[in-house]
């Protein structure tokens, strides 16, 4: 295999390797983005992510993403801690108190659906991007002077593409990671997480669009999405010795919404999923040619919203440092750092933050629950100490953060 050519293989059209692909290409790279879905199938996907923090505003902008996303999507400044037990509001965090820190002073409230639909239009539209939908990564092999892909394309024939570098951008399950043999470290929940999706306004009740909601029995989260229709969807953690069709029958789910909030009528339910968390990081980011990025390099619970834009984080470092080194400006020791400062991010923030915010909101012990709802509520109420935490839930500290890592 030798191949001279400057072309970045990106496997997978998730956020983050659209992301890559478009920074990519908008930095003058040639990019052949590979993703398994055909296109018929590629808006089935089941609803994830959905909150954008302002960190990732900043670089959906940079690449024109933000304009395309904003008329579908709630922008929502506020987000609230609450009690369950008690039914009370603990406090209430406002981003604007990061007026001066950013541009986008809250969270964008947009699913991956409408964000990868949007960047997927931009990437095809881009004279500098090959996308291949329907095709597979099977394999890949390295050598000294680039990577070779073995894909299976949509009609089932097995094809090879060359390029300098391969990225796998392909989500928890990744091929390239398993061929390079990285360990995925960490561990998973065994209690996997039911996301019920409601047609209810929850804001008459005094809700944000988003809530975190705690409660040694069960805790959840509530967060609201813009239609048409509207949704709401809530999160409750799951007993893991029951099964799916149990857990997902609709009179257990409508029994379960209402003992969250009691109804005289039942809830218009429009959807469900029961998903398993999982919160680990690989432990390397880069060998050779092969690199991961976002949910193939680091997976963590949802309860943040840390993951889709902590691997949006990742895919923009990335892509600068790949430019660079593709254009002659640098040399290779920048993928090194591109390890060293995603992985620190990786385990530093997004793993210990998510892990501290299930804590946080499952607590049993009522001093403990007692301090941490103290904590909650001071902080939001002085402007210096909300900021603080602010900074933390936006990421712009952690993106800040790794800026500082050489
Ligand atoms: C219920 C839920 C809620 C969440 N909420 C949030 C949130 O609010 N905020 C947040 O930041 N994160 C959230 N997350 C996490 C977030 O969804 C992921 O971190 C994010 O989607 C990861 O993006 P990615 O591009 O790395 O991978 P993915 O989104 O998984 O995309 C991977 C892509 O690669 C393709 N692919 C896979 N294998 C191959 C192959 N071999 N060949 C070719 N293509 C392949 C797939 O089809 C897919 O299109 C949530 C997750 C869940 C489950």
């Amino acid at each position: 295999m030798t191949t001279t050519q400057k072309l970045v293989i990106v496997v997978g059209a998730g956020p983050v390797g659209l992301c890559l692909a478009l920074a990519l290409a908008q930095g003058g790279i040639a990019v052949t983005l590979i993703e398994l879905l055909a296109d018929d199938k590629f808006l089935d996907q089941v609803p994830r992510a959905g909150s954008n923090h302002p960190a990732t505003l900043e670089l959906f902008d940079r690449i024109g993403l933000y304009e395309k996303l904003v008329p579908r999507s709630i922008v929502a400044p506020k987000f609230h801690y609450w009690d369950r037990q008690t039914g009370t509001l603990i406090a209430e965090f406002d981003h604007v108190w990061l007026k001066d820190d950013t541009r986008f002073p809250f969270v964008l409230q947009c699913e991956r659906i409408k964000i990868i639909e949007e960047a997927l239009k931009m990437a095809k539209a881009h004279p500098l991007i090959e996308v291949r939908m329907a095709t597979t990564l099977t394999g890949f092999t390295q050598n000294a002077d680039g990577v070779s892909a073995q894909l299976t394309n949509g009609a089932g024939e097995a094809e090879t593409v060359t390029g300098s570098y391969i990225v796998s951008a392909e989500g928890a399950r990744s091929v390239v990671r398993k061929d390079l043999g990285v360990e995925f470290e960490g561990f998973t929940y065994p209690e996997r997480t039911l996301n019920i999706e409601v047609a209810y306004d929850f804001k008459q009740h005094g809700y944000a669009e988003r809530n975190y909601i705690s409660d040694p029995v069960e805790y959840s989260n509530l967060f609201h999405w813009k239609g048409p229709p509207d949704r709401w969807r809530i999160h409750f953690p799951t007993d893991p010795n029951e099964d799916e069709k149990a857990l997902t029958r609709p009179e257990a789910m409508q029994a379960r919404l209402k003992r969250f909030l009691p109804l005289d009528r039942d809830f218009e339910i429009c959807g469900c999923n029961l998903y398993a968390v999982h919160q680990r990081v690989a432990k390397k980011f880069r060998v050779g040619r092969g690199i991961l990025a976002g949910d193939s390099a680091h997976v963590n619970s949802p309860i943040g919203g840390m993951g889709l834009n902590s691997g949006v984080h990742d895919a923009f470092n990335l892509a600068h440092k790949l430019a660079r080194i593709l254009r002659g400006e640098a040399d290779e020791n920048e993928l090194d750092r591109y390890e060293r400062q995603r992985r620190h991010i990786a385990v530093k923030h997004t793993q210990a933050q998510t892990i501290r915010n299930k804590r946080l909101l499952e607590e049993r012990d009522p001093a403990v629950r007692q301090r941490n709802h103290d904590e909650l509520r001071r902080a939001s109420e002085d402007p210096e100490l909300a900021r603080k935490f602010l900074l933390r839930a936006s990421l712009l500290e952690s993106l800040r953060e790794a800026e500082q890592i050489q």
